[in-house]
This record gives C-alpha cells, sequence and structure tokens, in this order.
C-alpha cells in the first residue's frame, strides 16, 4: 500500500507549482490556442524542456512572472510580519511596482501608482473606473491560501478577500480568491477540491454566487466563457477544468496553456491547484529544477526551487531555515554503468560541469552544472509518489543519454536513494530483475545501500510493470 500524501509535499507542491505553470506559461502570454501542444508533442526531457523562455518579454527560461513576484511579495510578508498585515504587503507591493518590474497589470500599476494609502487606493479605482474584475489579485494567491488554510473555511476566505482588495477594488475578484483559497485548503487536507465547489459557493456572497456558479459547474467548457481569460471569472473557471480534466500535473498544465491568452496567469492558478492536489513528486521535475526569479524592488536574491520549498514550509507554520549540509568527504564520480556515473553529495557538487547531473537529496547552496535536475526522494517510507518520481527521473535520463550526455546519479551518501535509481535503471532499462539489478550494481559501487524496504518493493512493481 501506498503511504498517504504528506501535508508538506502538497504545501510545497503548491508554492512551486504555481511557479512553475506561471513559468512555463509565460512563453506564451496572449498566444492563440494550441500553440504549447503545437510545438511540444510529447513530453521534451532532454537538455531543452518545454520551458523555453521567450515571449514578447523575453522570459528567461524558468523565470517566473510578476505574478509569482506578486505572490513572494505576500508570503514574505506573512511570514516576517507572523500573518496579514494589509499596510505592509501594500507598502511591499509599491515598491515593487516602483523598481519597474518587467510586466504589471494595468489596474494593479493603477493603484499602486495612484499614491493613495493602502485601505482606499483600489476601492477609489474602482469608484472611478468601474473595471477591477481582473485577474491580478487571483494570480497572487497560492501563498495565502497555505498560510491561512489551517484556520478554516470562514478565516481563509475572509484573508483572501482583504488581500484581493489591496489592489482590485471589484468583490467580484475578492470572491474569485476567497474560492480559490477554499479549494486550495480541502486539497491541502488531502481532499478533492472539485467536490468542495459547492460549499465553497455558499460561502461566497449571494449577489456574486450565481456568476461563480456558471463558471465552476462540472460541464462548464472554456468556449463558454463570456471574457476573455484577463477576466477573474475565466481564469478560475479554466483552471478548475483542467484540474478536472487533466490526469497529472503535467497535463493540467498542458490542458490550460493550450487555452491561450494570459497563460501564464492562468497556468500560475493551475499549478498551485494541481500542485497541492498532486504534490511536489507529481510535478516534473525537468520544470521544476529550473524554476527561477527575482522580485524587483526587493533585492538581488534569486529565487530557486529550494527557496520556494523552505518558504512554503515556512507558511504552513514550519521554520524557514538555510539548508546547509556542511563539508562531506567526497565520493564519486565513479562510472557504475555504461554512461552512468554515481557519487556522493560534494562528490557530485565538485564534478565537471559537463556532467547531467541528477540530483536525489537536498543541496545547500546550487550547483554550477547548466544541466540539473533535482528530484527530492526521502530515504524514508513516506514517499507517496515514489513511482511517479522514480518514473520521472528514469524517463529524463533516458533522453538525456540519447543525447549523448555523461549522466551523474546522486543523493547525499551516494548509498540508498542512488541505488534505488541505478537498480531502476537496469530493471526498466535492461529488463532485469529486481535480483539481478541489485547484484550488478553492489559489484560495481561498493557504496550501495539497501536498507530501505520501501525502495526494494517500488523496483518490484516496477519490475512487474516493465517486464
Ligand atoms: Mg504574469
Amino acid at each position: 500500500m501506498t503511504p498517504r500524501m504528506h501535508r508538506s509535499h502538497r504545501v510545497a507542491g503548491a508554492l512551486v507549482g504555481s511557479a512553475v505553470g506561471d513559468a512555463l506559461g509565460a512563453p506564451f502570454e496572449f498566444g492563440p490556442p494550441g500553440r504549447f501542444s503545437t510545438r511540444f508533442r510529447s513530453p521534451a526531457r532532454g537538455a531543452k524542456t518545454e520551458m523555453c523562455g521567450g515571449g514578447s518579454l523575453g522570459w528567461e527560461p524558468g523565470e517566473f512572472t510578476d505574478d509569482t513576484q506578486m505572490a513572494l511579495l505576500v508570503a514574505t510578508s506573512l511570514v516576517e510580519r507572523s500573518g496579514l498585515d494589509e499596510t505592509d504587503v501594500f507598502d511591499r507591493f509599491r515598491a515593487w511596482a516602483e523598481a519597474g518590474p518587467p510586466d504589471i497589470g494595468n489596474q494593479t500599476r493603477a493603484v499602486l501608482g495612484s499614491g493613495r494609502p493602502w485601505d482606499v487606493a483600489a476601492a477609489e479605482h474602482f469608484a472611478h473606473s468601474g473595471h477591477a474584475a481582473g485577474n491580478g489579485s487571483l494570480m497572487r494567491t497560492t501563498p495565502a491560501a497555505i498560510r491561512f488554510s489551517r484556520e478554516g473555511r470562514q478565516a481563509t476566505m475572509d484573508a483572501a478577500r482583504r488581500i484581493s482588495a489591496l489592489t482590485h477594488g471589484d468583490p467580484s475578484a475578492g470572491e474569485g480568491c476567497a474560492i480559490l483559497h477554499e479549494l486550495m485548503r480541502v486539497a491541502l487536507d488531502g481532499g478533492d477540491p472539485l467536490a468542495a465547489i459547492p460549499t465553497s459557493l455558499e460561502a461566497v456572497l449571494p449577489e456574486h454566487r450565481e456568476r461563480w456558479a456558471a463558471v465552476l459547474a462540472p460541464d462548464w467548457t472554456p468556449g463558454q466563457a463570456t471574457e476573455s481569460n484577463g477576466a477573474v471569472w475565466p481564469t478560475l473557471g479554466q483552471a478548475v477544468w483542467a484540474l478536472r480534466h487533466g490526469r497529472d500535473f503535467a497535463e493540467v498544465l498542458r490542458l490550460v496553456i493550450d487555452l491561450g491568452g494570459d497563460t501564464d496567469t492562468v497556468a500560475c492558478v493551475a499549478g498551485g491547484l494541481a500542485g497541492a492536489v498532486y504534490g511536489m513528486g507529481g510535478i516534473p521535475s525537468r520544470w521544476a529544477s529550473v524554476v527561477h526569479g527575482r522580485v524587483p524592488g526587493h533585492g538581488d536574491k534569486v529565487w530557486r526551487l529550494a527557496d520556494l520549498q523552505q518558504l512554503a514550509a515556512a507558511l504552513d507554520g514550519g521554520v524557514q531555515q538555510n539548508y546547509d549540509p556542511g563539508v562531506i568527504p567526497r565520493i564519486g564520480p565513479t562510472e557504475v554503468l555504461p554512461g552512468i556515473w554515481a557519487g556522493n553529495l560534494d562528490g557530485a557538487r565538485y564534478s565537471e560541469e559537463d556532467f547531467a547531473v541528477i540530483s536525489l537529496c537536498r543541496l545547500g547552496e546550487p550547483f554550477p552544472h547548466p544541466l540539473h535536475r533535482m528530484a527530492y526522494i526521502a530515504d524514508n517510507e513516506h514517499n507517496a509518489d515514489l513511482d511517479v518520481m522514480l518514473a520521472d527521473v528514469l524517463d529524463d535520463m533516458a533522453a538525456l543519454q540519447d543525447e549523448g550526455r555523461r549522466l551523474l546519479v546522486h543523493c547525499h551518501g551516494g548509498a540508498s536513494r542512488t541505488g534505488l535509481v541505478l537498480r531502476g535503471w537496469l530493471v526498466r532499462e535492461k529488463g532485469m530483475s529486481v535480483e539481478e539489478a541489485t547484484a550488478h550494481v553492489a559489484e560495481r559501487w561498493p557504496h550501495l545501500g539497501l536498507w530501505n524496504d520501501s525502495f526494494t518493493t517500488a523496483l518490484e512493481r516496477l519490475a512487474a510493470k516493465t517486464n
């Protein structure tokens, strides 16, 4: 039996998933429907992946946009202020807007640039423009949805409305954020967010309920949208539709980016929800490994995968501390199988930079290798999504080897997790039994560790599926 997924995997999945969606969708912003799957007919697992960068704003591959930048402003405020301090969030937003981010929504720019105080700026803008139901507040909801998820439906929905109102005076936007918070709360608890739609609609302000019920109905399709997906209703409608129809994280994102239009934002929203449902292990490592970006007006720090994971844990009440593995005696790299080297953490960190590195543990400081995939497999019995992660790693290795790259697989000690992947490779690519694969690796890699029974069980399942 596979263990129940640990909440921390869902929390990390939500925050990383939203940033991944943002970065994955950014190059396709304002393009026509179908462009993503036309360009990527099958999963792109080699050196060049679907994280392709570009678009009208020239994003780097894996670089997130204003959606995640604003989400990080909310997130850091919530953590540093130990809760919601609207003045502080608004000040952070304003410093960001003044620093000239590459992208910023029209309405957000108008409100933050108005010079008016936090508690009136958005309302005044709405009162004289009448336009405020863009998706610019919905796109940044994930951090607060994590932070308030433990406080129950009412509290998380209220927090959503208050944060939305900082830039979006139209309560329609606030109600959308409130619904998303509630769906996320249910997903982080291990429930089915789709099944929670009726109860979340009951908690929506009555005058907004009908319009939200329409776009969240099980039979609603994106073709029925009455506005572009720059508006809040179709953005959440499309994200939920994709979650309903996709079979895994990657398919949810492909479906939603293929709708075209405001692709970074719809994918950011869908990615947050899908990340909460499928967990960190459900996010393809070729996407999560490269996600990164800066937050203008808030220092030079480049946010990467490990930073997002730590921040997610802090939002959920954990401790935010930098992981420092210290210096350990190097093991490897050693060529254990043809074209596949093995090592421990520092053996890999200081290896030649043309290795395609597959990391299976936490790293501390990032490696210098340009081609680096990170799949966090814990060396314990609690990997609920181990089969999915193992298949993802092995598929990437096969694609990278087909491109002629030297592979270097490592974990902290180079023993147990590294052994899992080396043995899995032999089971899947060479058709060996688990016993044969284990003996084969043990002969060539004296560091092999066999103490984790859940790994051997996973290999038995892989063998049954393969052979
Ligand atoms: Mg954006």
